[in-house]
């Protein structure tokens, strides 16, 4: 990766994970550079190509480029930050990120953004004010 590529993917981003939108200054484990198509699927370092994820979000997705849209039963793409707008596939009702799309749905889905710690963590954030 280019001298300067993870200052620039952690500025851009606001120090947020660009998937469940928690601050870096609120975790204690350091956000990933994460590759949005895995180099194992032909992904490379090109900025198009990175966002920053917490260590919970990089860890489910893995290298996953897909998963199941729980309402339909297809095979979707994930989100892309790159290429998609947050707003448009995902709504915060609390604590909870609840996908609006078949792609938010499924990202929601595989990568475990609801699990219950995860949940009671923003809910603590949230009544610090400190979430989103
Ligand atoms: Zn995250």
């Amino acid at each position: 990766m280019e001298p300067g590529t993870r200052d620039l993917v952690r500025s851009r981003s606001g120090g947020r994970c660009e998937y469940c939108l928690i601050r870096q200054e609120n975790l204690k484990l350091a956000h990933h550079v994460e590759h949005i198509i895995a180099r194992k699927h032909g992904g490379g370092d090109e900025e198009s190509n990175l966002c920053l994820a917490c260590e919970r979000c990089n860890l489910f997705k893995g290298s996953d480029l897909s998963g199941v849209d729980p309402e339909s039963g297809e095979v979707v793409r994930l989100f892309h930050p790159r290429v998609q707008s947050w707003a448009e596939h995902f709504e915060l009702r609390g604590p909870f990120i609840a996908g609006l799309t078949p792609c938010g749905r499924a990202t929601v889905r595989v990568l475990s953004m609801n699990a219950g710690q995860r949940l009671q963590f923003r809910a603590a954030l949230i009544a610090r004010g400190r979430y989103p």
